[in-house]
């Protein structure tokens, strides 16, 4: 029942001088992001946040988002986290549903954001910070100079720093410590909007024991580690939910050195192991894929990796065998949503694991399947739709009661997404109940052929989707992306699929592509390619 900033201030009392972010070569410590948060508090207050005030963040993964996030919580804010890449339309949509007072960016971005600006009446202030403010960290915290050599000769230079408002609040803002009463069960702490794959994102209601809840779960169920021991990559963006819980307030809960990487680059990513040894690697499918299709991936050290968890779509088994075969470490398969913080399902790193299965509900989740005719519970091994309830579940969407009772019933949240269990226990997504393709009368789950494309060895990547068909109501199209250097024909991947799948599932179209629009963790965006059809048949 304690506020999600509590982390922060016991994983600074408890290692303050342990290493809490590396980034680009620079590192700060436990003490070091803790005393600044409560500078960034102080100023939120200062300028008037108060209790339940929404603060957006948009920023890619890099100290400032993990400063930032925890100086809103303590000033009893509420995070609304942006995706950087938004434009103008999404970003105006987002401030104005959630009636974001203050943003907190890039000066990159500040064009984009200070073009909305007008037409957004909740917001009054935009705190700007450069993705290189912090390169070399303002060593003017401690001292007024930095020694710097030139030509030979040691000369004293002034702190590198900027004009921007981050770094003038870090250099001078109060440093003492900021109590605020949260009650946890009922303060926000989040408003996350959804990622959009299905439709209009909707603000999504966390409060700080959903999120609370969610991180020790994780850290009960996922890693066996010791406290203070472990190094973490953070490449899943922390401004999504997946990455937020399993990657930034795991680490600050557990007093994990996160390794942080602005943007996902294969070959980045791939020297950034073998440099920084992280041991834990939470990811998605479309990472794990990217890494291991790199020509080169043979020629780094990737033995530091034990652990990893992959989210947010499904895994194909032959991924996860090649990546566990190229590291040595284990990778298992969760499952989540943003509506429950997210994570509410993954197999166990140290007992059994079942491929292909999300595994089961996480400590004090419940998980149960609902028969799409009846809504009752069904038997295990039939298809319905999978229905959660435990601590990390949502409050309900921002501002929409009636979107909320559809999805939420008696602390029940219906997910959306059509699986089963089997007998003991072990739970399966088979698909969305909003993807299920209908194709002449037949239900399809387009997971089930992906899964069957992604073992022939020409694809690197494939996404099946139901598009619009005059006689069927909707047939099968494939989009393959294929491996460099490798052609391949329909036919080709025609004659495989037949091999292994019913004809009315085989695709009737396949479409190569050289990549797949995809979200902010990589989850490929299978309604914008079903858009694009649309339109196309106008
Ligand atoms: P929106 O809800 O706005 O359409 P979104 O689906 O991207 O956007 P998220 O909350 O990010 O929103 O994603 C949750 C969904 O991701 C789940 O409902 C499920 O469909 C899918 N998902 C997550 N993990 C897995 C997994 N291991 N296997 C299959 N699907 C998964």
């Amino acid at each position: 029942n304690k506020p999600l900033s509590q982390f922060l201030k016991d994983a600074a009392t408890e290692f303050p001088n342990k290493k809490a972010i590396y980034f680009l070569g620079k590192e700060l410590t436990f003490q070091e992001v803790y005393v600044q948060a409560c500078k960034i508090a102080h100023y939120l207050q200062e300028i008037g946040i108060k209790k339940g005030d929404r603060v957006s963040i948009m920023l890619p993964n890099c100290p400032q988002a993990v400063i930032a996030y925890y100086g809103v919580l303590l000033a009893g804010g509420v995070v609304v986290q942006t995706n950087p890449l938004y434009m103008e339309r999404e970003l105006e949509y987002q401030l104005n549903d959630s009636g974001t007072k203050v943003i907190i960016t890039l000066d990159l971005l500040y064009p984009r954001v200070s073009k909305v600006k007008p037409l957004i009446k909740s917001l009054k202030h935009i705190i700007v910070t450069g993705i290189k403010d912090y390169l070399p960290f303002p060593k003017n915290l401690i001292y007024p100079f930095i020694q710097k050599k030139q030509h030979g000769m040691v000369v004293k230079v002034e702190h590198s720093g900027t004009n921007h408002l981050f770094t003038k609040i870090i250099e001078t803002g109060r440093i003492d410590e900021i109590e605020m009463e949260i009650d946890a069960k009922e303060d926000l702490a989040l408003l996350q909007y959804t990622g959009g794959t299905t439709g209009f994102p909707k603000g999504v209601m966390l409060t700080h024991y959903n999120l609370v809840s969610n991180t020790l779960m994780c850290a009960k169920w996922m890693y066996q580690s010791k406290r203070g021991q472990e190094s973490i990559l953070g490449i899943l963006p922390f401004f999504h939910v997946y990455g937020m819980t399993t990657v930034m307030n795991l680490s600050v809960l557990q007093g994990y050195k996160m390794i942080l990487l602005p943007k996902f680059d294969i070959q980045d990513t791939l020297k950034t192991i073998q440099k920084q040894k992280p041991t834990l690697f939470p990811g998605a499918p479309t990472i794990y894929i990217g890494l291991l299709n790199h020509p080169d991936i043979g020629k780094y050290d990737l033995s530091s990796i034990d652990c990893c968890i992959s989210g947010s779509a499904p895994l194909p088994v032959e991924v996860q065998d090649q990546f566990e075969k190229v590291t040595g470490g284990k990778l298992v398969e969760g499952y989540g949503l943003t509506e429950a913080s997210p994570v509410t399902h993954s197999n166990s790193l140290w007992g059994e694991r079942i491929n292909g299965s999300v595994g089961l509900p996480w400590p004090d989740t419940d998980a149960i399947v609902l028969s799409l005719e009846t809504g009752e519970p069904v038997e295990a091994g039939t298809i319905g739709e999978i229905v959660v309830k435990g601590p990390q579940v949502m409050k309900g969407y921002w501002n929409r009661p009636e979107e909320t009772a559809a999805v939420l019933k008696e602390g029940w949240l219906l997910t959306g997404d059509l699986g089963y269990m089997d007998e003991e226990g072990y739970f399966y997504v088979v698909d969305r109940k909003k993807d299920m393709i209908i194709a002449g009368g037949f239900n399809i789950y387009p997971r089930e052929i992906e899964e069957v494309l992604y073992e022939f060895e020409k694809v690197q990547e494939v996404v099946v989707a139901g598009v619009p068909d005059p006689y069927r109501g909707e047939t099968v199209k494939a989009y393959i992306v294929l491996k460099e250097g490798v052609t391949c024909s329909s036919e080709e991947l025609d004659q495989f699929a037949r091999k292994h799948l019913a004809s009315y599932k085989v695709p009737r179209i396949f479409e190569f592509r050289k990549e797949l629009p995809k979200t902010a963790v990589g989850k490929i965006l299978r309604r914008a390619l079903i858009d694009e059809e649309r339109e196309k048949q106008k």
